[in-house]
């Protein structure tokens, strides 16, 4: 049966509260960086509005008629809504069958629920068509927007749904989740904060071994060489991935030159390659070099087609060129 992710219970409390008092907003836009898991959140919240018999503590009963039919993803009060296609739009067509579903009247007599996920990939019309739904809401509908890129959507929709953020994790519930996927010895703190606080894509990093690379981008960086054959080489590992966690090293080694105590990174091989590499860079520009990790990680998770090559030399040139300047400037 589907399980609440352990660190996602503010949030469950929060609106399961609002709907005893009868307060639950219809629309909802759950807003969180894909590796937290809020599309489960909203496949959770919509079995616990619909189980006839919902438990206390538990997300639904499984046992009723309404949880036989989600678990098998044909009750007819719930419609998704989603690309046809990964990294496609969703089109005007989708919205407009999205509204006469809602004109219905509810099967169960309670509530239809509707999930848009991801709601950020609606076009132009898609989303001014879904407008008029969210400004007149039909009777007993629930509408849930799911987006790890809220600012991407229009503000008129922003502002006509309760927002619900999920931010990123790396309290204990999280690790303690993580550590059920780790092999022996292995620290789920290091992995979470090199995902950025997604414990999702943490335990992918895992199953695709990129914890493992982790090391070898940071000793790439270190060694030099040219641009064009790393870049080349690092082409074949997820670039959104590269750039959070050279991010993440750059963070440490900010804190390091700067006299903080880094979050502790358990990993000893990562941590004596940072702190060999401190004395190299000003703290000037370790924070430059973080901006443009961050700049171009978001160009590469954002919703247009990258040029993958040209934005891993572009980084890899911009640090070479800190350490270039730093080393004349030492002279
Ligand atoms: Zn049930």
């Amino acid at each position: 049966m589907l399980e609440l992710f352990p660190w996602h219970q503010t949030q469950w409390r929060q609106l399961l509260a609002a709907r005893d008092r009868s307060r639950l907003h219809h629309a909802l836009l759950l807003a969180g960086p894909g590796g937290v898991g809020v599309d489960r959140f909203a496949e959770c919240l919509a079995r616990r509005m619909l189980c006839e018999n919902p438990p206390g503590e538990d997300v639904a009963c499984g046992l009723c008629r309404a949880c036989a039919l989600l678990e098998a993803g044909s009750h007819p009060d719930t419609l998704r809504v989603a690309p046809e296609e990964e990294g496609k739009q969703i089109p005007v067509d989708a919205i407009r069958d999205l509204i006469d579903y809602l004109q219905l009247s509810s099967h169960g007599g309670s509530i239809k629920i509707a999930i848009v996920a991801p709601a950020e990939r609606m076009n132009w019309n898609a989303a001014n068509t879904l407008l008029k739904v969210l400004e007149e809401p039909p009777g007993s509908a629930l509408i849930m927007l799911v987006s790890s890129r809220p600012s991407l959507l229009p503000a008129t929709i922003r502002s006509r749904c309760q927002i619900v953020e999920f931010p990123p994790v790396h309290d204990q519930s999280a690790q303690d989740w993580l550590r059920q996927r780790l092999p022996e010895g292995q620290e789920a703190g290091d992995l979470l904060l090199l995902a950025r606080g997604e414990p999702i894509k943490a335990a992918a990093m895992l199953e695709n071994g990129a914890d493992k690379k982790q090391l070898e981008i940071l000793q790439d960086l270190k060694a030099g060489g040219d641009p064009i054959g790393l870049a080349t080489k690092w082409q074949f590992l997820d670039i959104a991935e590269v750039f959070a966690t050279i991010a993440v090293f750059l963070a440490q080694l900010s804190r390091l030159k700067s006299g903080a105590m880094p979050h502790a990174l358990a990993d000893k091989g990562i941590m004596s390659e940072l702190r060999a590499l401190t004395p190299r860079l000003e703290l000037t520009q370790m924070l430059a070099c973080y901006e443009r990790a961050n700049q171009n990680h978001a160009l590469a998770v954002g919703p247009y087609n990258i040029n993958k090559q040209g934005l891993l030399e572009d980084f890899i040139i911009y640090w070479q060129n800190s350490f270039a300047s730093n080393r004349g400037r030492q002279s």
